[in-house]
């Protein structure tokens, strides 16, 4: 009996330093958020339920307004500290079924579950102005402010096909970065051909 209590003692410590990894590999540690490798998936998980339930799913892609600007400013650990803050904003402004993620370095992605173009245009702006109203804490009793761009698409206007919502997305974001930054733009609407 103690032979199996020792074994099932090392299968659970496997299986929780595998859970360890796991998580690792899939999560950004500057801000813990998700990253690409796992947000992918996941949309094309989301998708495929949307195709079979019609639930709407919206996409945001944001990317963080005149950044390098910022790094040379403030200083490269400031810029760490201002991706930090944005996560836990954006984390902030999403219900408990949304999804944020590091895109990359400077540029997040957002999956909105149940949310239809003109909702997920809602969220964005809320997020946008969340962001632009955070303070960043540079130093002692120094702060700094950033700003953000966002692209807007979502599958009832868009369609299912996960490349074609993401690309619209961050056709949109480029719209926005071109009409002056710190705003919000929506993909237009595509012919989904279904009626
Ligand atoms: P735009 O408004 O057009 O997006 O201008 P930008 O300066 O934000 O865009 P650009 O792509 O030229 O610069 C992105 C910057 O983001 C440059 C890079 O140093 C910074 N960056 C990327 N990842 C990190 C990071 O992990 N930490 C810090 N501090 N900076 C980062
Ligand atoms: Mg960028
Ligand atoms: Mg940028």
């Amino acid at each position: 009996a103690s032979r199996i209590a020792e074994q099932l003692a090392l299968s659970m410590a496997n299986l929780r330093l595998m859970r360890r990894m796991e998580n690792q590999a899939m999560t950004d540690p500057l801000t813990g958020l998700v990253n690409a490798r796992f947000f992918d998936p996941l949309v094309e998980k989301e998708l495929a339920a949307a195709r079979r339930d019609g639930q709407p799913v919206g996409v945001l892609m944001l990317d963080l307004d005149k950044f390098k600007d910022f790094n040379d400013t403030h200083g490269h650990p400031a810029g760490d500290e201002a991706l930090r803050s944005f996560a836990r904003t954006v984390r902030g402004t999403l219900r408990e079924s949304d999804t944020a993620a590091r895109y990359g370095g400077e540029e997040f992605a957002v999956l909105l579950r149940n949310t239809d173009l003109a909702s997920a245009r809602t969220v964005a702006e809320k997020m946008r102005a969340a962001i632009e109203l955070t303070p960043i804490e540079i130093g002692p009793n120094r702060f700094a402010r950033i700003s953000a761009s966002i692209g807007v698409a979502a599958s009832d206007a868009h369609g299912t096909d996960r490349m074609q919502l993401m690309r619209l997305a961050d056709g949109a974001l480029y719209q926005a970065k071109g009409s002056g930054r710190n705003t919000v733009r929506t993909a237009p609407a595509v012919d989904l051909g279904d009626g």
